[in-house]
């Protein structure tokens, strides 16, 4: 029997987005804190990110509590989440912030309070920095236009996911670069990372995909065609579509796999048997054509869908070392957002 999901009819315009990123609501951040597209960060930024995330997680709980004291920090969410919302919020902990989580359920955003104004709030009762997740691309930008406080991106729509693309890249370092310290616009040249799966839908592939290549990385991106319009290769440099996973597999050094982004769909027909016959991961697959490779996923992992179980427990999967990266990279984050702070915003 088909099992069919239904995809959305704004595809197409996404589909158009993909092929020119798409232009931020402000022209830069306003604030030097900010976190919201990888694009913010030069390759030194980022270099200094993962130095900095180390150190934090190697420094002493006590004096590593003195970093952020006291230090008021906003979660916003209008999305579900479970990995990103508890690393964020443990990050701030760690560093001695105080946290409050807004969620969509359970807050003034359900009797229709926008965006705008629920930032404002926060600002009000002290927050010195908000971490946004939205289903709106963009959203990040609008509210770091509202409060001119620092905005760290947790994902926007179908748009990017900053510090996500920074733990995978920590991850892929550990696994292919180990013992690499600084990295530059070479550390990864020679490596071919695949993601698959639903591009179209995904802000983890965008961010990886805007991020790698600055590391000298090639990015191979592998999906069908509703999931992954041609136009996809053109979103930067460094990257390439295949749609032959075991050929994308055979040339791999990372894979990054995809979930279905099932509430991003709506009216476009997938045929899931078809989907998990191409491409889903699988042990076979795995052993066949990247015997060596690191496996990554973002989470949630559906287990049976684009990957199976024997792949997601097995001993190429970093998809839990990932988890534990969120930590340490939102750790660095968050203090770049409060130290830079105290540098002060661009009016
Ligand atoms: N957790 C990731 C995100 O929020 C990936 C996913 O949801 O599939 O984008």
């Amino acid at each position: 029997m088909l099992r069919r999901l239904n995809m959305n009819p704004v595809a197409s315009l996404v589909r158009r987005q993909l092929s020119t990123p798409p232009a931020p609501v402000s022209p830069f951040p306003y604030h030097p804190g900010s976190l919201l597209s990888v694009l913010d960060l030069s390759v030194p930024e980022v270099s200094e990110l993962l130095i900095r995330a180390t150190e934090l997680e190697n420094e002493d709980a006590i004096l590593r509590d003195h970093t952020l004291a006291k230090r008021r920090i906003a979660l916003l969410f209008y999305e579900s989440s479970t990995r990103t919302r508890t690393s964020f919020e443990l990050a701030c902990k760690a560093l001695g912030a105080d946290t409050t989580l807004v969620s969509s359920l359970s807050s003034s955003i359900e009797k229709g309070e926008s965006l705008k104004d629920t930032g404002l709030t926060l600002r009000a009762l002290g927050a010195e920095a908000i971490i946004l997740r939205h289903n709106s691309s963009g959203a990040a930008w609008l509210l770091e236009e509202a409060t001119r406080l620092p905005v760290v991106n947790a994902g926007d729509g179908m748009h990017e996911h900053p510090t996500q693309a920074l733990l995978d890249l920590r991850t892929l370092l550990a696994h292919l670069r180990p013992g690499v310290g600084e990295v530059g616009p070479e550390t990864l040249a020679g490596i071919t990372v695949s993601i698959v799966g639903d591009i179209l839908h995904s802000r983890v592939a965008r961010s990886n995909m805007l991020l790698l290549p600055r590391l000298g990385a090639r990015v191979v991106l592998c999906g069908p065609r509703e999931l992954l319009p041609e136009q996809a290769a053109r979103s930067g440099p460094g990257l390439e579509i295949e749609r032959d996973f075991d050929a994308a597999l055979r040339q791999s050094q990372g894979v990054m796999m995809l979930r279905i982004q099932a509430e991003r769909l709506a009216g476009l027909q997938l045929d899931l048997d078809e989907y998990k016959a191409s491409y889903q991961l699988t042990g076979q697959r795995l052993a066949a054509y990247a015997p060596a490779a690191v496996v990554l996923h973002p989470g949630p992992i559906i287990r049976g869908m684009e990957i199976t179980a024997g792949v997601a427990d097995g001993p190429q999967s970093a998809i839990l070392e990932q988890v534990t990266n969120g930590l340490a990279i939102r750790m660095a984050v968050m203090e770049r957002a409060l130290l830079k702070s105290e540098e002060g915003g661009r009016a």
